[in-house]
């Protein structure tokens, strides 16, 4: 059976290298984005320069149509998705709950929650067997800010934290009433990592500041996260479960 992975917001940071990685373990690759076609596009090219298949889809994951369209189109180019990692996701500048306004605390739970679940849903419509499908896998990218020890994403963005948290209680839950379809569902919570979003978010030196809290002595890199989402979307028994890659924190 031909193995196809779709990864949201795949241009860029994590979803990137989890792209680039995905292809080397032999999956067609659909490298979704957002607005930056010219990253999504480069990441293609690399793929398909190694002898592999890949695909840029633009889609705005919090958009309904969109995401209804980005499915149709890796139907039509790549084939039925055997994987979806659900990546996509974004911060804010940093702000204390006391001054947040109701159109942000909704931007981001509509691309980081409403995006994964709508995802979530045309996936199982493809991979479940109850639809005539072959089974699969979902991966979602939380993070260490979705629960306690993390911080929760206190002083800076809780939205981020909560919209995370919703991460997780939607991979348990769903690991459980997806099984029977033959679908397993995962999740990785990445610690800091070396990517655009903290300058996205107006902190680009926090990289910097956080390397003397972790206990391995370094922030995390993409691809370090890549290989741990590439082990959930391969590992045959396990569901419901959770990676904590953050240098042991
Ligand atoms: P990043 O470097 O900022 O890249 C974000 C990616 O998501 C880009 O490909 C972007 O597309 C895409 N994207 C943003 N909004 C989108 C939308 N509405 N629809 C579709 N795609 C969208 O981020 P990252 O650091 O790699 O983060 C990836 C995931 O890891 C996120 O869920 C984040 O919360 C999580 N995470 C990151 C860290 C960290 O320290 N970096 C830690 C814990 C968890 P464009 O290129 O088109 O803009």
């Amino acid at each position: 059976m031909d193995k196809v992975m779709l990864v949201t917001g795949g241009s860029r940071g994590i979803g990137a290298a989890t792209c680039l990685m995905a292809a080397k373990y032999g999956y067609a690759v659909a490298v979704n984005y957002h607005s930056n076609q010219e990253a999504a596009d480069a990441i293609v090219k690399a793929i398909e320069k190694d002898g592999g298949k890949a695909l840029a889809v633009q889609a705005d994951v919090a958009n309904e149509q969109d995401v209804v369209r980005m499915f149709a189109t890796v139907d039509d180019e790549l084939g039925r998705i055997t994987a979806l990692v659900n990546n996509a996701g974004i911060v804010d500048q940093p702000s204390k709950v006391a001054d947040m306004s109701a159109e942000r605390v909704a931007r981001m739970m509509s691309v980081n929650v409403v995006g994964p679940f709508l995802c979530a849903r045309e996936a199982i419509r493809r991979m479940g067997t109850s639809y005539g499908g072959p089974g699969g896998a979902i991966v979602n990218v939380s993070s260490a800010a979705s629960h306690a020890a993390g911080g929760g994403g206190a002083g800076t963005y809780i939205d981020y934290g909560a919209s995370k948290g919703a991460i997780d209680t939607l991979t348990e839950g769903l690991a459980k009433e997806v099984a029977a379809d033959q679908i397993r569902v995962n999740a990785v919570r990445p610690g800091v990592v070396d990517t655009d979003i903290h300058a996205s978010g107006g902190l680009p030196d926090k990289p910097e500041q956080a390397k003397s809290s972790i206990p391995l002595g370094r922030v995390g890199q993409p691809e370090d996260i890549a290989e741990a989402i590439l082990y959930l979307a391969e590992a045959k028994f396990t569901t419901g479960a959770f990676l904590d890659v953050d240098g042991g924190v």
